[in-house]
């Protein structure tokens, strides 16, 4: 079989190495170049911590146990299992932290409530305030480097004969034809035996060609929850191996020293077509919450600062299957894409290989398909979100 993925990120790159590893012939198409789209401005935190509703929660944490499970094997640097921290410091988040830890424990999520002596064992650079909320470590959960993981897909993806071209933008499909086939925005035609569409953000205007409705949550003003800062420091001298979250600041190791910032309450200003440089008052805002939360940060400076527009289907929860209109083109779009890459990546080429997955069967796309949900504002993340 010839599968034609349409997408470079961490979502098609997996679906392709999975199918490949099963025997499929694998050609990747990809409008830029890999790993441009969303993959390359994730805050990447592996998780289930804070997914709702069950279904989406159960796939989450097959998720996580899937990212483990690949870094163990392909011995994968790209994931740190150092867990997460979180420490509520606002009283809002400190009753909303002890509830999700109740719920969480009773779903036999791996969280448990710790001192501020083990938590200073874990992070000891961390501050805790004297009239700190609750603290929870979530000793399962990881976090993830995108670039080193793309890095991993990709020479996977060469070992096993994937061809991926990049410049290659998908303009229509021609799956009813004798001869299935995507044709490129330079007239390049590609065939296959069946289509998958992996782009992201990009899968409401991909679908549109092949007369499909699929609402995705759009950009439209500063602030949607589909736009969100991130702020990389310079390297720093401190001492941190896990994820952090505080009711003001999320923070994790980013490589060679540097951190990777997130702050949920400043993205209601963040807007793509603006983004604020280095020296602008939101990357002295992003500092002065660093200093609050890890010691010896007082040298710290923003390098990079960064809107990343997330890909989240209309209804907040995951799309994959084929559609019902055109069998031949399965679709893949999600939000929490680095967690669920390497689940997704095998459930899908199981599927489109013949294997039926039961725990895909909450999330085809029918639902959304058509007007059966419109575009409508998605809630701003909460604390245990990215
Ligand atoms: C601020 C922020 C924080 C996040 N934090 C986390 C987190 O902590 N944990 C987590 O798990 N997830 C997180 N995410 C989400 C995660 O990063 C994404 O879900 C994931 O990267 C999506 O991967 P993808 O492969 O589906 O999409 P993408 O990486 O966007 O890849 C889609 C590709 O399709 C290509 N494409 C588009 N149209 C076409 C076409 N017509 N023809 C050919 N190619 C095309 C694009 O160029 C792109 O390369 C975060 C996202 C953001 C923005």
């Amino acid at each position: 079989m010839h599968v034609v993925v349409i997408g470079a990120g961490v979502i098609g790159l997996s679906v392709a190495t999975e199918l490949a590893r099963r025997g499929a012939s694998v050609t990747v198409v990809e409008q830029e170049a890999p790993g441009v789209g969303t993959s390359a401005t994730s805050f990447a935190w592996v998780n289930a911590n804070n997914k709702e509703p069950r279904d989406y929660y159960e796939l989450n944490l097959a998720g996580l146990e899937a990212h483990h499970r690949l870094a163990r094997d392909a011995d994968g640097g790209w994931l740190v299992a150092g867990g997460h921290l979180e420490i509520a410091t606002e009283l809002a988040h400190r009753d909303e932290l002890g509830q999700r830890v109740t719920r969480l424990r009773n779903l036999g999520y791996d969280v448990e409530l710790i001192s501020p002596a083990r938590a200073r064992q874990l992070a000891p650079d961390l501050i805790i305030p004297v009239d700190a909320g609750p603290i929870a470590y979530f000793a399962r959960e990881a976090h993830c480097y995108p670039q080193l993981y793309l890095g991993f897909l990709l020479a996977t993806a060469a070992d096993l004969g994937v061809q991926v071209i990049g410049g290659a933008r998908v303009t229509s499909f021609h799956l009813d034809s004798d001869q299935p086939a995507v044709r490129l925005a330079d007239g390049a035609v590609i065939g296959g035996d069946q289509f998958v569409s992996c782009v992201g953000r990009w899968t409401e205007t991909l679908l549109a060609r092949a007369d499909v409705t699929l609402p995705m949550a759009t950009f439209e003003r500063a602030g949607d929850a589909t736009v969100g800062y991130l702020a990389v420091t310079n390297p720093l001298p401190l001492s941190l191996a896990r994820l952090i979250t505080t009711s003001r600041l999320n923070v994790r190791p980013d490589g060679a020293g540097r951190l990777l910032l997130q702050a949920l309450d400043l993205d209601s200003t963040a807007d793509p077509r603006d983004v604020p440089t280095t020296d602008s008052g939101l990357a002295g805002e992003f500092l002065n919450r660093l200093t609050s939360v890890l010691r010896n940060t007082g040298a710290a400076a923003i390098t990079q600062l960064r809107v990343g527009q997330r890909a989240i289907p209309a209804d907040g929860r995951t799309v994959a299957g084929p559609l019902p209109s055109a069998p031949r083109l399965y679709v893949v779009a999600t939000h929490s894409g680095v967690t669920l890459a390497p689940l997704l990546g095998t459930l899908v080429a199981e599927e489109i290989l013949g294997a039926p997955q039961p725990l895909l069967a909450a999330f085809r796309p029918d639902r959304l398909l058509d007007g059966a949900v419109r575009h409508r504002p998605l809630p701003a993340r909460r604390p245990g979100q990215q």
